[in-house]
């Protein structure tokens, strides 16, 4: 699943090279989509802005009209100027959207629809978003995220920092590199974290999320590796996501990893250095 950094890169750099210009070209497999499609054509439309909202991505239309993306696992934007070849096979193309200069793809992409501002307020899964880690210092509340994990009290704080009502942003990759970083042990019960303990999650999954967006140039393909460890070894990116079996790059422990969840996703842990 892509982390919140992924998606609000994405939303930037499709902002950067869309917003403002006008669409030439607009396709989609979808049914649903095509149709409103069809209804209320896309080409002719000026591309007012494209923006993420935890792991959903929303491109913003003249006239009132939204398309809204959610890539889950396997979803992708692509950003090609105009006529150079994509990357990916065009049998993967779920929606495209195009200007005279560009061309944005979004390949596997498993949801996407176009919503009036109206059905945009009122939507479900953006509804129940929990505070997004990338807002503004401003306006994130961390006392309201941390409040969403005290209402989880008995479920494992690795499986309730995946939960985007809780928090808006963290993927699996993140979730365990977050909770080495805190020194929490992926299973404890959120009963059993201090308030201290919850703020430190919290801030350090902002402060991640954040070197990730900071980090990256400014375009969507190729993806770069994502790095926690602030090492400039590139082979020494992640503290423990992907490290079973390997020594702890703290301690020397052995590094475990467990599947858990509904979908099964594999947790990584240090024993010794998470407790
Ligand atoms: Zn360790």
């Amino acid at each position: 699943m892509p982390e919140g950094d992924t998606i609000f890169r994405a939303a930037r750099a499709l902002h950067r090279a869309l917003a403002g210009n006008v669409v030439t070209e607009f396709e989609s497999v979808f049914p649903a989509l095509t149709r409103v499609a069809d209804d209320h054509p896309i080409v002719g439309r000026t591309i007012e802005s494209v923006a993420a909202r935890g792991k959903h991505l929303l491109m913003t239309f003249s006239g009132d009209l939204i398309l809204h993306t959610h890539m889950r696992m396997n979803g992708t934007w692509h950003l090609y100027p105009a006529g150079a070849p994509w990357r990916r096979p065009a049998r993967d193309m779920r929606v495209m959207v195009a200007t005279s200069d560009a061309v944005a793809v979004g390949f596997n992409v498993p949801i996407a629809e176009l919503l009036t501002p109206r059905q945009l307020a009122r939507h479900k899964a953006l509804q129940a978003l929990g505070p997004d880690l990338l807002s503004d210092p401003q306006t994130f509340d961390r006392g309201e995220a941390v409040r969403r994990m005290r209402a989880r009290e008995r479920d494992a704080i690795g499986d309730v920092l995946l939960d985007q009502r809780v928090v808006a942003g963290i993927g699996n990759v993140l979730k365990s590199e977050i909770l080495f970083i805190a020194g929490v042990d992926p299973f404890t019960p959120v009963a059993r974290l201090d308030e201290a303990a919850l703020e430190r999650l919290v801030d350090t999954a902002r402060d991640q999320l954040a070197a990730n967006v900071m980090d990256r140039k400014q375009t969507l393909v190729p993806t770069i590796g994502r790095r926690t460890t602030r090492s400039m070894n590139p082979e020494a990116k992640l503290w423990v996501y992907g490290r079973s079996g390997k020594p702890c790059r703290r301690c020397g422990a052995i590094i475990q990893a467990m599947k858990t969840g509904l979908d099964a996703r594999l947790t990584y842990w240090c024993p010794d250095c998470q407790t």
